[in-house]
């Protein structure tokens, strides 16, 4: 194994954030020793430290998948000499802390495709870079997982640093590490001088404050804070502020107060512009027929095209395989049976009832309330659509007596989808989620 394939490997399967933003520093340093143990070296400790606890399990993955072995994986600091009490500390905060926010110089305006589905969002954001705290405060941006949520939001800070504004971008998780990290270390006035005093603050993923009570009750005085000094806050969430569970009502309703921002699955001809960029971007040279064919096979997010384009180039640059059409079906269709292989019936289950607010249990049974049967229906229709198993084995898990009445089912959600454009829009909405396997119970 080499860098350079440990890394081209890892681009598919993590976010390009991360990816680009500390992934790619790694570089692999066979041990000579043994082969019971890999290390890699980065720069510093923090890059370490993000790697070590969310990487470890696919690095290890990758050795199993191309050398057989399972090392254990050590990430050590390049050129490392021993650090000062003081040094240690100071990284320790950093690693906690979101001090040093850094934006992904890459999502800007400039390299974000404007199409129908994305439109609103994308004026709103303009706008709000150009005149923070005006127009639109809060801007709540929403939609699914890899539609640009986090493109836009990043978009905005870049802009408004440009403009030599104080910008704050933190994830929810940041937010909440920073502050518990303050209650610890006594020093609440360092955290609220720090978040109450910038004129954007950037939240990304906001439905993850669900059920986090104490982070709330701090966030809703930062909130109104930055609010009544008419500094801006955009928040990103895959869903509105009245769907989010564990969330306190004053809280939803400072979210609903201001512009809410839906970013939908693009249409076509945006796909079309999307993957036309992203080739241009990436040096990858693709016939129209092939950009026709993955915009028209691909309907789930922008991330999932960013992905085989990425594979596209190992195969084509990389390994000097020629890009025909015929590669590229090819390795659609394996994507596409590897998908399949990882959705599982209950997975669907628990996505659907959560998003429909119905028990999963009840979907399991035999009630027949308008919802648990329309319910019913959509994980029918998904469970036939996303995974390999049989009429049968759909109707068994859902204790349903025979697979006649999953082809009904199936029959009837035909229907719906060429006559009911909501119905399509949630069933696109529910896949995307369910690829994507965003648990939540
Ligand atoms: P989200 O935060 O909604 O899950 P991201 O913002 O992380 O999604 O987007 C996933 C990837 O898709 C990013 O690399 C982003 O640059 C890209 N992307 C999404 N929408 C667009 C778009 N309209 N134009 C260009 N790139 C996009
Ligand atoms: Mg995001």
């Amino acid at each position: 194994m080499t860098t350079k394939e440990i890394l081209s490997y890892l681009q598919n399967e993590v976010s390009t954030t991360d990816f680009e933003r500390y992934l790619k520093q790694l570089v692999y340093k066979k041990s000579s020793s043994n082969d019971d143990i890999a290390v890699f070296e980065v720069h510093n400790r923090f890059v370490a430290n993000y790697i070590k606890t969310k990487y470890k399990a696919i690095l290890q993955e990758i050795f199993e998948k191309f050398s057989d072995t399972k090392p254990s994986i050590e990430i050590k600091i390049a050129g490392e000499r021993r650090r000062s009490k003081k040094e240690i500390m100071d990284e320790k905060s950093m690693f906690t802390t979101s001090e040093n926010t850094i934006l992904n110089q890459s999502y800007t305006f400039e390299s974000f495709v404007v199409g129908n589905s994305n439109k609103m969002a994308y004026t709103a954001s303009k706008a709000v870079a150009a005149k923070p705290g005006v127009q639109y405060n809060p801007l709540f941006i929403y939609g699914g997982t890899g539609l640009g949520k986090t493109h836009l939001l990043q978009a905005i800070g870049n802009d408004a640093i440009d403009k030599n504004k104080n910008v704050i971008y933190v994830t929810v998780e940041q937010f909440m590490n920073d502050f518990l990290f303050s209650i610890k270390n006594k020093n609440m006035d360092h955290f609220r001088g720090k978040y109450r005093k910038c004129d954007l603050l950037l939240i990304d993923d906001i439905q993850f404050l669900s059920g986090k009570e104490s982070t709330q009750e701090e966030f809703f005085h930062t909130f109104n804070e930055l609010h009544n000094n008419k500094k801006q806050i955009v928040l990103t969430s895959d869903k509105l502020p009245s769907q989010i569970g564990g969330l306190e009502e004053r809280l939803k309703s400072r979210f609903e107060h201001g512009l809410k921002s839906h970013i939908q699955i693009p249409e076509l001809e945006t796909k079309i512009a999307i993957i036309e960029k992203k080739s241009e971007l990436n040096g990858i040279v693709l016939t129209r027929e092939i950009i026709e064919y993955i915009a028209t096979h691909l309907d789930n997010s922008v991330r999932e095209i960013e992905g085989v384009l990425i594979d596209i180039n190992a195969r084509g640059n990389l390994l000097g395989h020629e890009i025909s059409l015929e590669m590229v079906k090819n390795l659609l269709k394996e994507k596409i049976k590897d998908t399949k292989e990882n959705i599982k019936l209950p997975d669907i289950i628990n996505i659907v009832a959560n998003e429909l607010n119905i028990k999963p249990s009840d979907l399991r049974s035999s009630k027949r309330t308008k919802n648990v049967v329309d319910g019913r229906r959509t994980v029918i229709y998904l469970a036939r659509e996303l995974t390999h198993n049989s009429m049968p084995d759909i109707a068994k898990f859902l204790g349903m007596k025979d697979h006649s009445s999953v082809s009904k089912n199936i029959s009837k959600a035909n229907e719906l989808i060429e006559k009911d454009e909501d119905f399509r829009l949630k069933l696109e909405h529910l896949k995307n989620k369910i690829i994507n396997k965003e648990y939540q119970n």
